[in-house]
Protein backbone atom coordinates (compact mmCIF):
# COMPACT_ATOMS: atom_id res chain seq x y z
CA UNK A 1 0.00 0.00 0.00
CA UNK A 2 1.66 3.84 -0.82
CA UNK A 3 1.26 6.74 1.62
CA UNK A 4 0.89 9.93 1.16
CA UNK A 5 3.38 12.24 2.84
CA UNK A 6 2.19 15.35 4.96
CA UNK A 7 4.97 17.61 6.35
CA UNK A 8 5.39 20.96 8.02
CA UNK A 9 7.83 22.87 9.14
CA UNK A 10 8.97 25.72 11.79
CA UNK A 11 12.25 27.26 11.36
CA UNK A 12 14.22 29.14 13.88
CA UNK A 13 16.03 32.01 12.27
CA UNK A 14 18.85 33.63 14.01
CA UNK A 15 17.76 37.30 13.25
CA UNK A 16 21.43 39.07 13.60
CA UNK A 17 20.99 42.19 15.27
CA UNK A 18 23.80 43.49 16.99
CA UNK A 19 22.07 43.63 20.90
CA UNK A 20 19.31 41.21 21.79
CA UNK A 21 16.04 41.29 21.54
CA UNK A 22 15.11 42.34 24.78
CA UNK A 23 18.47 43.74 26.89
CA UNK A 24 21.55 45.21 25.34
CA UNK A 25 24.17 42.28 25.88
CA UNK A 26 25.69 41.34 22.45
CA UNK A 27 25.42 38.65 20.19
CA UNK A 28 28.64 37.95 19.17
CA UNK A 29 28.91 34.28 18.17
CA UNK A 30 31.97 32.09 20.22
CA UNK A 31 32.27 34.74 23.34
CA UNK A 32 33.33 32.90 26.19
CA UNK A 33 30.53 31.00 28.29
CA UNK A 34 28.29 33.14 30.33
CA UNK A 35 29.83 36.56 29.58
CA UNK A 36 27.04 37.68 27.46
CA UNK A 37 23.94 37.08 29.54
CA UNK A 38 22.57 40.12 31.35
CA UNK A 39 20.30 40.86 34.27
CA UNK A 40 17.36 41.35 31.31
CA UNK A 41 18.14 37.97 29.93
CA UNK A 42 18.12 36.07 33.12
CA UNK A 43 15.10 37.95 34.00
CA UNK A 44 16.28 38.93 37.79
CA UNK A 45 13.99 40.79 39.75
CA UNK A 46 13.13 44.24 39.15
CA UNK A 47 14.60 44.71 35.79
CA UNK A 48 12.48 45.31 32.41
CA UNK A 49 12.92 44.37 28.50
CA UNK A 50 13.28 47.05 26.13
CA UNK A 51 12.21 45.50 22.39
CA UNK A 52 14.94 45.98 19.76
CA UNK A 53 12.82 47.44 17.01
CA UNK A 54 15.90 46.27 14.60
CA UNK A 55 14.19 43.04 15.66
CA UNK A 56 11.25 44.50 14.07
CA UNK A 57 12.44 45.96 11.30
CA UNK A 58 13.64 42.33 10.10
CA UNK A 59 10.92 40.62 10.40
CA UNK A 60 8.73 43.18 8.98
CA UNK A 61 10.82 42.96 5.66
CA UNK A 62 10.75 39.28 5.82
CA UNK A 63 7.26 39.26 5.84
CA UNK A 64 7.35 41.48 2.89
CA UNK A 65 8.99 39.46 0.71
CA UNK A 66 7.04 36.50 1.38
CA UNK A 67 3.97 38.75 0.70
CA UNK A 68 2.44 37.99 3.91
CA UNK A 69 0.44 40.50 6.07
CA UNK A 70 2.03 42.51 8.59
CA UNK A 71 -0.35 42.61 11.98
CA UNK A 72 -0.19 46.49 12.03
CA UNK A 73 -1.06 45.01 16.44
CA UNK A 74 1.70 42.58 17.45
CA UNK A 75 1.68 41.30 21.27
CA UNK A 76 4.48 39.23 22.99
CA UNK A 77 3.01 37.01 25.32
CA UNK A 78 4.91 34.38 28.11
CA UNK A 79 4.94 30.85 27.19
CA UNK A 80 5.52 29.10 30.30
CA UNK A 81 7.71 26.10 31.20
CA UNK A 82 10.51 24.88 32.77
CA UNK A 83 13.83 24.27 31.84
CA UNK A 84 17.44 23.74 33.32
CA UNK A 85 18.28 26.26 30.54
CA UNK A 86 15.50 28.73 30.85
CA UNK A 87 16.30 30.87 34.20
CA UNK A 88 13.15 32.93 33.56
CA UNK A 89 11.22 29.91 33.77
CA UNK A 90 8.99 31.31 30.42
CA UNK A 91 10.23 32.47 26.89
CA UNK A 92 8.88 35.24 25.79
CA UNK A 93 7.50 34.82 22.28
CA UNK A 94 3.96 35.65 20.38
CA UNK A 95 0.88 33.68 20.46
CA UNK A 96 -2.16 34.77 19.29
CA UNK A 97 -1.09 38.22 17.55
CA UNK A 98 2.28 37.14 15.40
CA UNK A 99 4.00 39.58 13.39
CA UNK A 100 3.79 38.04 9.81
CA UNK A 101 0.59 36.00 8.99
CA UNK A 102 -0.06 34.33 5.96
CA UNK A 103 2.51 34.36 2.72
CA UNK A 104 4.43 32.10 0.69
CA UNK A 105 7.68 31.29 -0.02
CA UNK A 106 8.72 30.99 -3.65
CA UNK A 107 10.79 27.64 -4.11
CA UNK A 108 10.55 27.56 -7.68
CA UNK A 109 14.38 27.93 -8.20
CA UNK A 110 14.70 24.07 -7.00
CA UNK A 111 12.11 23.30 -9.95
CA UNK A 112 11.82 23.82 -13.12
CA UNK A 113 7.87 24.79 -12.62
CA UNK A 114 6.94 28.12 -10.42
CA UNK A 115 6.29 26.51 -6.94
CA UNK A 116 5.17 28.02 -3.60
CA UNK A 117 4.64 26.68 0.15
CA UNK A 118 2.46 28.73 2.06
CA UNK A 119 3.65 30.15 5.10
CA UNK A 120 1.37 30.15 8.53
CA UNK A 121 2.33 32.71 10.06
CA UNK A 122 5.90 34.12 11.83
CA UNK A 123 6.59 35.31 15.03
CA UNK A 124 9.41 37.05 16.91
CA UNK A 125 10.75 35.27 20.32
CA UNK A 126 14.12 34.94 22.16
CA UNK A 127 16.33 31.58 22.42
CA UNK A 128 17.14 30.11 25.55
CA UNK A 129 20.57 28.87 27.11
CA UNK A 130 22.15 25.70 25.75
CA UNK A 131 22.63 23.12 28.36
CA UNK A 132 26.73 21.67 27.84
CA UNK A 133 27.59 18.43 28.58
CA UNK A 134 31.81 18.72 28.68
CA UNK A 135 32.11 17.82 32.04
CA UNK A 136 29.90 15.25 32.42
CA UNK A 137 32.73 12.92 33.01
CA UNK A 138 33.69 14.40 36.15
CA UNK A 139 30.23 14.77 37.35
CA UNK A 140 28.90 17.89 36.16
CA UNK A 141 27.00 19.62 33.57
CA UNK A 142 27.20 23.34 32.49
CA UNK A 143 24.71 26.05 31.37
CA UNK A 144 25.77 28.66 28.48
CA UNK A 145 23.29 31.48 28.66
CA UNK A 146 24.72 33.55 26.05
CA UNK A 147 22.35 32.87 23.71
CA UNK A 148 18.81 33.68 26.02
CA UNK A 149 17.72 36.36 24.73
CA UNK A 150 19.17 36.15 21.33
CA UNK A 151 16.29 37.20 18.85
CA UNK A 152 14.69 34.38 16.69
CA UNK A 153 11.59 34.66 13.92
CA UNK A 154 10.04 31.34 13.56
CA UNK A 155 8.71 30.85 10.38
CA UNK A 156 5.71 28.38 10.45
CA UNK A 157 4.74 26.35 7.23
CA UNK A 158 1.18 24.91 6.73
CA UNK A 159 0.71 21.93 6.68
CA UNK A 160 1.57 21.59 2.79
CA UNK A 161 5.40 19.96 1.94
CA UNK A 162 4.91 17.07 0.30
CA UNK A 163 8.32 15.04 -0.06
CA UNK A 164 12.06 15.55 1.71
CA UNK A 165 13.14 17.35 -1.85
CA UNK A 166 10.63 20.07 -1.20
CA UNK A 167 11.52 20.30 2.54
CA UNK A 168 14.85 20.68 1.69
CA UNK A 169 14.19 23.14 -1.18
CA UNK A 170 12.06 24.81 1.53
CA UNK A 171 15.30 25.01 3.65
CA UNK A 172 17.18 26.38 1.12
CA UNK A 173 15.51 28.88 -0.22
CA UNK A 174 14.45 30.56 3.14
CA UNK A 175 18.55 30.41 3.85
CA UNK A 176 19.00 32.13 0.60
CA UNK A 177 15.79 34.33 1.05
CA UNK A 178 17.41 35.51 4.67
CA UNK A 179 21.06 36.13 3.80
CA UNK A 180 19.69 38.29 0.43
CA UNK A 181 17.70 40.31 3.26
CA UNK A 182 20.85 40.23 5.23
CA UNK A 183 18.46 39.66 8.54
CA UNK A 184 20.68 36.54 9.19
CA UNK A 185 23.52 34.09 8.44
CA UNK A 186 21.20 31.09 8.16
CA UNK A 187 24.19 29.07 8.75
CA UNK A 188 22.90 26.15 9.90
CA UNK A 189 26.47 24.61 12.17
CA UNK A 190 26.22 27.91 14.36
CA UNK A 191 22.80 27.19 15.16
CA UNK A 192 21.92 30.59 13.52
CA UNK A 193 19.15 28.07 11.43
CA UNK A 194 17.57 25.76 13.06
CA UNK A 195 14.23 23.12 11.75
CA UNK A 196 11.59 21.42 13.44
CA UNK A 197 9.57 19.14 11.11
CA UNK A 198 6.36 18.24 11.39
CA UNK A 199 5.41 14.62 9.99
CA UNK A 200 2.04 12.79 9.15
CA UNK A 201 0.97 9.83 7.11
CA UNK A 202 -2.37 8.88 5.12
CA UNK A 203 -3.64 6.48 3.09
CA UNK A 204 -4.49 9.36 0.39
CA UNK A 205 -4.39 12.65 -0.50
CA UNK A 206 -8.31 12.75 0.26
CA UNK A 207 -8.01 11.50 3.59
CA UNK A 208 -7.95 13.42 6.64
CA UNK A 209 -4.45 14.69 8.10
CA UNK A 210 -2.89 11.81 9.89
CA UNK A 211 -1.71 12.38 13.65
CA UNK A 212 1.33 14.24 13.68
CA UNK A 213 5.04 13.69 14.86
CA UNK A 214 7.31 16.53 15.58
CA UNK A 215 10.89 15.68 15.37
CA UNK A 216 12.82 18.96 17.05
CA UNK A 217 16.37 20.43 16.52
CA UNK A 218 17.36 19.38 13.44
CA UNK A 219 20.39 21.18 12.30
CA UNK A 220 21.68 19.78 8.97
CA UNK A 221 20.13 19.93 5.67
CA UNK A 222 21.42 16.33 5.25
CA UNK A 223 19.50 15.46 8.82
CA UNK A 224 16.68 16.76 7.81
CA UNK A 225 16.53 14.65 4.41
CA UNK A 226 17.06 11.30 6.87
CA UNK A 227 15.40 12.25 10.12
CA UNK A 228 12.21 12.77 7.34
CA UNK A 229 13.11 9.87 5.95
CA UNK A 230 13.57 7.82 8.67
CA UNK A 231 10.29 8.95 10.30
CA UNK A 232 8.01 8.62 7.44
CA UNK A 233 9.25 4.90 7.19
CA UNK A 234 8.75 4.25 10.89
CA UNK A 235 5.07 5.49 10.97
CA UNK A 236 3.91 3.53 7.89
CA UNK A 237 5.32 0.19 9.67
CA UNK A 238 3.84 1.33 12.82
CA UNK A 239 0.41 1.51 11.17
CA UNK A 240 0.66 -1.66 9.04
CA UNK A 241 1.77 -3.54 11.77
CA UNK A 242 -1.73 -2.46 13.94
CA UNK A 243 -0.81 0.33 15.54
CA UNK A 244 -1.68 3.81 15.85
CA UNK A 245 0.70 6.93 15.74
CA UNK A 246 0.59 9.14 19.01
CA UNK A 247 1.59 13.32 18.71
CA UNK A 248 5.09 13.02 20.41
CA UNK A 249 7.96 14.86 20.00
CA UNK A 250 11.18 12.91 18.97
CA UNK A 251 14.53 14.00 18.09
CA UNK A 252 16.34 12.67 15.60
CA UNK A 253 19.71 10.72 16.53
CA UNK A 254 22.03 11.10 13.63
CA UNK A 255 24.86 8.91 14.74
CA UNK A 256 22.81 5.83 14.76
CA UNK A 257 19.98 7.48 12.39
CA UNK A 258 16.89 6.81 13.95
CA UNK A 259 14.63 8.88 15.65
CA UNK A 260 13.21 8.80 19.52
CA UNK A 261 10.59 9.72 22.16
CA UNK A 262 11.69 12.70 23.85
CA UNK A 263 8.50 14.08 25.60
CA UNK A 264 4.46 13.54 25.04
CA UNK A 265 3.84 16.58 22.83
CA UNK A 266 2.02 19.41 24.99
CA UNK A 267 -0.74 21.34 23.59
CA UNK A 268 -0.80 25.18 23.38
CA UNK A 269 -2.70 25.39 26.61
CA UNK A 270 -0.04 23.75 28.91
CA UNK A 271 2.22 26.28 28.14
CA UNK A 272 -0.55 29.11 29.92
CA UNK A 273 0.70 31.59 27.37
CA UNK A 274 -0.81 35.05 28.85
CA UNK A 275 0.29 38.70 27.51
CA UNK A 276 3.46 39.85 28.78
CA UNK A 277 2.88 42.57 31.41
CA UNK A 278 6.28 44.19 30.82
CA UNK A 279 5.65 44.50 27.28
CA UNK A 280 3.23 47.50 25.63
CA UNK A 281 1.79 46.08 22.20
CA UNK A 282 3.75 47.47 19.30
CA UNK A 283 1.54 49.30 16.66
CA UNK A 284 3.39 49.63 12.97
CA UNK A 285 2.10 51.87 11.21
CA UNK A 286 1.03 51.61 7.33
CA UNK A 287 3.83 54.02 6.21
CA UNK A 288 6.68 52.45 8.20
CA UNK A 289 5.64 49.12 6.56
CA UNK A 290 6.04 51.21 3.59
CA UNK A 291 9.57 52.82 4.63
CA UNK A 292 10.13 48.92 5.25
CA UNK A 293 9.40 48.03 1.95
CA UNK A 294 12.04 50.62 0.22
CA UNK A 295 14.73 48.90 1.59
CA UNK A 296 14.25 45.44 0.09
CA UNK A 297 16.77 44.18 -2.07
CA UNK A 298 16.14 42.26 -5.49
CA UNK A 299 14.80 38.77 -3.92
CA UNK A 300 16.49 35.81 -5.10
CA UNK A 301 13.70 34.49 -7.19
CA UNK A 302 13.06 37.37 -8.70
CA UNK A 303 16.38 37.46 -9.49
CA UNK A 304 16.77 34.11 -10.65
CA UNK A 305 13.68 34.47 -13.30
CA UNK A 306 15.55 37.85 -14.37
CA UNK A 307 18.64 36.08 -15.13
CA UNK A 308 17.12 33.15 -16.84
CA UNK A 309 14.81 35.51 -19.20
CA UNK A 310 17.81 37.98 -19.61
CA UNK A 311 20.25 35.66 -21.01
CA UNK A 312 18.09 32.62 -21.89
CA UNK A 313 19.68 30.24 -19.45
CA UNK A 314 18.22 27.20 -17.87
CA UNK A 315 16.83 27.19 -14.32
P1 LIG B 1 3.54 23.61 17.85
O1 LIG B 1 4.25 24.83 18.38
O2 LIG B 1 2.66 22.93 18.80
O3 LIG B 1 4.47 22.67 17.19
P2 LIG B 1 2.69 25.08 15.56
O4 LIG B 1 1.32 25.50 15.16
O5 LIG B 1 3.71 26.13 15.85
O6 LIG B 1 2.51 24.11 16.77
O7 LIG B 1 3.30 24.18 14.43
C1 LIG B 1 2.59 23.18 13.90
C2 LIG B 1 3.36 22.67 12.69
O8 LIG B 1 2.91 21.37 12.42
C3 LIG B 1 3.10 23.48 11.44
O9 LIG B 1 4.27 23.56 10.66
C4 LIG B 1 2.04 22.67 10.72
O10 LIG B 1 2.10 22.82 9.32
C5 LIG B 1 2.44 21.27 11.09
N1 LIG B 1 1.34 20.31 11.10
C6 LIG B 1 0.14 20.44 11.69
N2 LIG B 1 -0.62 19.35 11.52
C7 LIG B 1 0.13 18.48 10.78
C8 LIG B 1 -0.08 17.16 10.29
N3 LIG B 1 -1.20 16.48 10.52
N4 LIG B 1 0.94 16.59 9.59
C9 LIG B 1 2.09 17.23 9.38
N5 LIG B 1 2.35 18.48 9.82
C10 LIG B 1 1.39 19.10 10.52
MG1 LIG C 1 6.50 23.05 17.23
Amino acid sequence: MSWDTVIGLEVHVQLSTQSKIFSTASTQFGAPANTQASFVDLALPGVLPVLNQEAINMAIKFGLSIHGTINQETIFSRKNYFYPDLPKGYQISQDAHPIVLGGQLDISMAYDTPMFIEIARAHLEEDAGKSTHEGEDEGYSGINLNRAGIPLLEVVTAPVIQSTAQAVAFLKSIRTLVRYLNISTGNMQEGAMRCDANISVRPSKEDPLGQRVEIKNINSFKFVERAIEYEVKRQIQHIESGHVVKQETRLYDAKNNLTHPMRSKEDAVDYRYFPDPDLPHVRISTDYINHIQTQLPELPADKCKRLISDYILKP
